[in-house]
């Protein structure tokens, strides 16, 4: 059986890789998707026609727009993609989610994955009973095992997941390794671009066009500091998006989500305000850490997070600093990240007193030279 006809570029098949339950499946249509304009008597959805027990005028009896129109055409705007191309989900780990779902059998298909990298691909692909193969990144550069990534693919292989910026490591992957398997695969390609406004880098937004493969996965949790909110986006082609749009549950983002959004988004000079602060933020840490002894090293960050490696070690110090009322992320038991912490860029308060901590704890247990103790 010659396997590697299936996994190159000329061959992708949208249809022949979605899983036939789908495939033949007549979606639920909601009430709200039939009409929608707003003066008519709607006696169509069982809502509550006299309204909610609350002390403000609002609409929250009815269910919400179930594709989100007016955030779309919002986001639509800002990235200059139509609307068309744009799936909102319930968080990104929605469309994680969903992604699985439409592409892949369980027990049957597998995905591929490059540790260390984001934990949701793994675990979603535990949920459904898919395999997960791993193919770590290089050492220390956390690059793409492009030769490895080839021998292992088949044709079983329907999603790879691609972290850039990587999470925890938070570099950026080479967009010429990117662009290669994108090309090279006949699956799905999902790529995930949460950290992209932080990074010097392209979004493939603009690029949606070239790649009937690829799914780009961005959020507004992290750049436009909206966690809370849980809307995650999915930017693919129109026919993908069409799936996903059947698969998912009908009001998978509520009425306050998209209206606090669509505010948000209207503000962009405070969006841009806080971006600037954050990149300013990541470089003063970043030379503020080096100097600190125990910190054998500072890896280069696209996101708004620094991976650092302790030496001696990053336990005690994440305890250390707990103590001392700061949570870091302590990644240590994470392949290719020994000794490692991940720290999120915070407020220039936050960080100060974040070094001088680490300060602290560097000259309470080395004194000031740590690295000729050790070595
Ligand atoms: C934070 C993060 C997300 C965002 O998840 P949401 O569910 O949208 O909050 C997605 N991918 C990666 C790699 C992340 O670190």
């Amino acid at each position: 059986m010659n396997q590697s006809k299936t996994i190159f570029f000329s061959n992708f098949d949208l249809n022949s890789l979605i899983r036939d339950n789908i495939l033949n499946m007549d979606p639920y249509l909601s009430a709200r998707e039939e009409f929608q304009e707003k003066d008519f008597i709607f006696l169509d959805a069982n809502e509550n026609s006299f309204g909610s027990p609350l002390s403000f005028s609002n609409s929250y009896n009815r269910y919400p727009d179930p594709l989100q129109m007016e955030l779309k055409e919002k986001i639509s705007k800002i990235k200059n993609i139509p609307s068309s191309k744009i799936f909102l989900g319930n968080g990104s780990n929605e469309i994680i989610d969903l992604i699985y779902r439409i592409f892949s059998r369980p027990k049957i298909d597998h995905s591929i994955i490059f540790p260390p990298t984001y934990g949701m691909y793994e675990i979603s692909g535990k949920i459904h009973e898919v395999d997960v193969i791993k193919i770590h990144l290089t050492k220390e550069k956390y690059q793409l095992n492009l030769k490895k990534i080839e021998n292992v693919i088949n044709q079983y292989s329907k999603i790879i997941f691609i972290c850039s910026p990587n999470n925890p490591t938070g570099n950026d992957i080479k967009r010429e390794d990117i662009q290669k398997v994108i090309k090279k695969f006949s699956g799905i390609v999902v790529l995930d671009e949460a950290y992209i406004d932080f990074s010097d880098q392209e979004s493939f937004s603009l690029e949606i066009e070239k790649y009937p493969n690829l799914i780009l996965i961005q959020t507004l949790s992290k750049s436009w500091g909206l966690a809370g909110l849980r809307i995650g986006m999915a930017i693919a082609s129109e026919e993908i998006i069409q799936w996903m749009n059947k698969v998912k549950y009908p009001y998978n983002v509520n009425q306050i989500s998209q209206e606090i959004a669509i505010q948000a988004l209207d503000n962009k000079d405070l969006f841009f305000f806080h971006l600037k602060n954050i990149l300013l933020e990541r470089k003063y840490m970043k030379k503020s850490l080096k100097e600190i002894p125990i910190i054998e090293k500072v890896y280069p960050s696209s996101s708004n997070f620094l991976l650092v490696k302790i030496t001696n070690s990053s336990r005690n110090l994440y305890k250390y600093l707990i103590e001392n009322n700061i949570i870091v992320r302590d990644r240590s038991k994470i392949i290719l990240c020994n000794e490692c912490l991940r720290i999120t860029v915070g407020t220039h308060d936050e960080n100060k007193y974040l070094i001088n901590q680490i300060k602290k704890y560097s000259k309470k247990y080395f004194g000031d030279h740590p690295k000729k103790i050790n070595n």
